[in-house]
C-alpha cells in the first residue's frame, strides 16, 4: 500500500485503482472449444494477465495466500506458473523456483514423470535450487485434474523440501483435482481465485 504524504493511500486517492469487488477476474478468462485438441475447453487468461488491474488484484491475492502459509520461495509450473509465480515472488519479497518441462534443466535435477489422459509427462528441478526443509508454495494457472499439480508436490518432496500450499488462478471444480490433492494429503491447503 502506498501512502502519502498527507496521510491518504493509494487506494483512496487514485481512482484508477478499482476496489476489489469491482473486478470480476471470471469475466477475463476466455473460454476456446476444441483446443488444443477436440473436446478440450481451453481456459485461456492471458485477457486477465493483459489486464493492469486484473493481473494486480490476483497477485496480490495469491501472495496473501503464501504469505499464510509462510513460504520460503515459489515454485511456479512451466509455463504459465512462471509468469504469476514470479510475480507473486516478488511481491513477497522470496525467491522463484521454475518447474521445468524435460530438455530445459542444464543442471542436475530432481525428476517426477506422471500420467496424462493420454500418455505421460516430465516435470524436472534443478536440484541446487531446493534444499531439505524450505517451505515452498507451488502455483500454477489452471487446476484441472490435478495430475500437474500432485506431480508437481512430489517433486518438491523428491528433494525433501516442504510444499506447503498450492494455489492457481482457475480451478476446474468438476474435473476433481482438488479431491486428487485432498487424497494425497487433507492437511494441504489449496486455494483457487476462481472456481469454474
Ligand atoms: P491437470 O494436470 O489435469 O490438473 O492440468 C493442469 C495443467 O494443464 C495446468 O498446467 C494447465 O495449464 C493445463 N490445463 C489443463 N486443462 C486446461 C484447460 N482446460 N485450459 C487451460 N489449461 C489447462
Amino acid at each position: 500500500m502506498v501512502t502519502a504524504s498527507d496521510g491518504s493511500t493509494a487506494n483512496s486517492f487514485n481512482p484508477k485503482v478499482p476496489r476489489t469487488s469491482e473486478i470480476d477476474l471470471s469475466s477475463l478468462i476466455a473460454a476456446v472449444p476444441d483446443y488444443p485438441k477436440p473436446g478440450i475447453l481451453f481456459k485461456d487468461i492471458t485477457p486477465l494477465l493483459a489486464n493492469g488491474d486484473a493481473l494486480t488484484l490476483a497477485i496480490d491475492l495469491l501472495a496473501d495466500f503464501f504469505r499464510v502459509t509462510e513460504s520460503d520461495a515459489i515454485a511456479g509450473i512451466e509455463a504459465r506458473g512462471f509468469i504469476l509465480g514470479a510475480a507473486v515472488a516478488s511481491a513477497l519479497g522470496i525467491g522463484f523456483i521454475p518447474l521445468r518441462k524435460p530438455g530445459k534443466s542444464p543442471r542436475p535435477v530432481h525428476t517426477v514423470r506422471y500420467a496424462l489422459e493420454y500418455g505421460e509427462d516430465e516435470l524436472q528441478v534443478h536440484r541446487h535450487l531446493l534444499e531439505p526443509g524450505m517451505r515452498i508454495g507451488i502455483i500454477d494457472d489452471v487446476l484441472a485434474t490435478g495430475g500437474t499439480a500432485a506431480a508437481s508436490i512430489e517433486l518438491i518432496e523428491k528433494a525433501q523440501a516442504n510444499p506447503v500450499g498450492f494455489a492457481c488462478l482457475l480451478e476446474l471444480g468438476a474435473l476433481g483435482g482438488r479431491e486428487r490433492l485432498a487424497r494425497r494429503d487433507a492437511n494441504m491447503p489449496i486455494h483457487a481465485l476462481i472456481v469454474q
